[in-house]
């Protein structure tokens, strides 16, 4: 089966990934999975994209392309793949189409993970950490025992600039510009299927195989 899988920062896309290739035994295929491999193996388009790398300047659409086109070519990816990070504009997304039809495949499903800002913003701004010790822990998913305290030395728990919320808000807000038109596109095509993100992760694992049992390979 092949798989597009979607889903806003804190949504639990690598939960939900992790899940999917164990069980369906396909290959986790993320944009920096598959630099870094591309790079070690020091292919042609590798060393483009390192080169763009090292200079801090973005990967061109081509050479991202180039590399899925070899990736997607490889054995492993006979049964399926789990694309996660790959397309993120309607460009690549069109890009994809044109590499799979050379490589006689098609998308199954895109699998976007829904789940409400607001509540990604609970998930993503509830971090907090402790400044003696680094432990981490969660307003809502572990809290400490007593609020501000951390559990194993007592050291106050502080929240990091990454997550107070104008960061949180401002890349929620990227990720949803970005994400639209691509989640437009895959409606349009009829590949999309939302998944409720916002319930137990095992609950959401169960939506998913509900949706991917209808698959035959
Ligand atoms: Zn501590």
């Amino acid at each position: 089966m092949n798989l597009v899988l979607m889903g806003l920062p804190g949504a639990g896309k690598g939960t939900q990934a992790e899940r999917i290739v164990e069980n369906y035994d396909i290959p986790h295929i993320s944009t920096g999975d598959m630099f870094r491999a591309a790079i070690k193996e020091g292919t042609q388009l590798g060393l483009k994209a390192k080169s763009f790398m090292d200079q801090g300047a973005l990967v061109p659409d081509e050479v991202t392309i180039g590399i899925v086109r070899e990736r997607l070519n490889k054995e492993d990816c006979q049964n399926g793949f789990l694309l996660d990070g790959f397309p993120r504009t309607v460009a690549q997304a069109e890009a994809l189409e044109a590499i799979l039809e050379e490589l006689n495949k098609n998308i199954n499903y895109v699998i976007n993970i829904d789940v409400d800002q607001s509540i990604l913003m609970d998930r993503l701004t509830g971090r907090r950490i402790c400044k003696d010790c680094g432990a981490t822990y969660h307003l809502v998913f572990n809290p400490p025992t007593k609020e501000g305290v951390c559990d194993k030395c007592g050291g106050e728990l502080y929240q990091r600039a990454d997550d107070n919320e104008e960061t949180v808000a401002n890349r929620l807000e990227v990720n949803v510009k970005q994400s639209q038109p691509l989640l437009s596109f895959y409606e349009d095509r009829g590949y999309l299927r939302n998944i409720n993100g916002d319930q137990d992760i095992n609950n959401v694992f169960d939506d998913i195989r509900n949706l991917l049992g209808g698959i035959n390979k």
